[in-house]
């Protein structure tokens, strides 16, 4: 499988080559030449499939040769190393729990995915990595990309992990997992936003003398051993979806677009799906668009439902190649609405009332937005993707239904560590000066 750049001014690349640029020269994102079919036999038997086998099938064509089978089949299984069950809330809409990975949000798969895949093409003898040069992944977070890379790539021989973060806009469990691992994992707390974060980081990677001393690559979902593997969530909800003659429609709480555009990606290779909502708070740039087809990136605001706060969805352009820029064809598979924070926290309350199921708020962005749908259409069911664990938003959750969230275990000893972190102005000049100073001290 090769991968094309959108905005084709770049040479066509293999798997590895997408995964260790992260993003393409011409500063495109990398889309296959091709989307591959899933076998049919698969889909219709596909609750006899163990998931790492579906895992493995569904992957297998995008990485094509450049990871040899053991090894992907290895990479899969310790990627999806956790439950992800489908669990009913009402009579029409189930919940599909992303959060049961180590950083209790949905990104553990991608994050997990790339960096074993990364691993790998590293400690391969790699032409271009010349090995003075350690790699080095740079990544902006909006919340929980950067706990879900620190805990994918701790650790990981080769490889240094720098992670920007907006100051005082992320919960503070979402700060604990990315400021408390340390080794080779370095947090810097960017007095801005999450754009002024995702600005710099992408004037890095244009920076010459930067790209002369450090081998540098990117971990947000443009990359495209994040973005793929994300497509897993879609087949395992089928699996578990009771009635296969009426396939769901899935609402998907979105930010970047990654998510969502790798549902899309889904059902162009087989999977079925009835439709898809892009479920957005108060960051409209897409539901906009569907109504006046007019993109228009605007300032983030900050809301509630943090890890989604973008004003400028990068994954969105991959969206329009799927369906090659015909919006007719777009609009018959996505809708996409904005919900409020007054309407989020209300959800949040009558759900965990009514249904006795606790949200956290980017799910119930999600809910409503299905909610809604489902309203217009009342014959058809579906699910929500609940992307993150509420008590990562215990902030948010707890005053909302007046109750507390109980601590996970596998989260209680990390909130009792120290926070480590660098803050910085959001200058692209002084991330610059970090980079160079991290490698020269290695
Ligand atoms: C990242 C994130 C989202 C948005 O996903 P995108 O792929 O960026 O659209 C939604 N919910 C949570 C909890 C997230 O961490």
């Amino acid at each position: 499988m090769q991968y094309f750049s959108t905005n084709h001014q770049s040479p066509e690349v293999d798997f590895k080559q997408a995964t260790i640029n992260g993003q393409a020269p011409d500063k495109g994102l990398y889309f296959p030449e091709r989307i591959p079919a899933i076998s049919k036999e698969l889909i219709e038997n596909i609750t006899q499939y163990s998931n790492e086998e579906i895992a493995y099938q569904v992957m297998k064509p995008y990485v094509g040769d450049t990871i040899p089978e053991a090894e992907l089949r290895r990479i899969v299984g310790e990627t999806i190393h956790f439950d992800i069950p489908l669990v009913k809330v009402t009579d029409a809409i189930y919940a599909l729990e992303l959060y049961h990975g180590p950083t209790l949000a949905f990104k553990d798969v991608g994050a997990r995915f790339m960096s074993r895949c990364l691993g790998y093409f590293v400690n391969q003898s790699t032409p271009g990595l010349a090995k003075k040069k350690k790699v080095t992944v740079l990544v902006a977070t909006s919340g929980d990309t950067g706990g879900a890379v620190a805990n994918g790539f701790y650790e990981v021989e080769g490889i240094e992990v720098v992670i920007l973060y907006p100051s005082g806009k992320v919960s503070s469990v979402q700060e604990k997992q990315l400021t408390t691992l340390g080794k080779n994992i370095h947090a810097l707390e960017i007095e801005g936003s999450f754009d002024d974060c995702q600005q710099m980081v992408k004037q890095a990677f244009t920076d010459e003398v930067l790209s002369q001393q450090l081998f540098l690559t990117s971990a947000n979902s443009i990359n495209v051993a994040r973005w793929l593997p994300q497509q897993l969530y879609y087949f395992f909800a089928y699996k578990q979806w009771a009635d296969k003659l009426h396939p769901p429609v899935i609402s998907v709480p979105s930010g970047n677009f990654g998510n969502i555009c790798a549902g899309i990606l889904a059902l162009r290779s087989g999977l079925p799906v009835q439709h898809f909502i892009a479920a957005c708070n108060a960051n409209d740039v897409v539901p906009q668009f569907m109504q006046t087809q007019q993109y228009l990136p605007k300032e983030s605001v900050a809301t509630i439902s943090n890890a989604m706060d973008v004003g400028n969805p990068s994954n969105f352009i991959r969206i329009l190649e799927i369906f090659q820029h015909q919006f007719a064809d777009l609009e018959n598979v996505l809708s996409s609405c904005s919900i409020s924070d007054a309407a989020t926290k209300a959800t949040l309350q009558s759900v965990y009332q009514k249904n006795n199921y606790l949200l956290d708020p980017h799910g119930a962005v999600g809910f409503l937005g299905l909610e809604q749908y489902l309203q217009s259409h009342p014959d058809l069911k579906g699910i929500v993707l609940e992307t993150a664990h509420p008590v990562k938003f215990y902030d948010v959750v707890e005053p909302v239904i007046g109750d507390l969230v109980p601590i996970p275990d596998s989260i209680q000893h990390q909130l009792s560590l120290q926070k480590k972190s660098v803050k910085m102005e959001a200058k692209g000049e002084l991330l610059k000066r970090f980079l160079l100073e991290l490698s020269g001290s290695q």
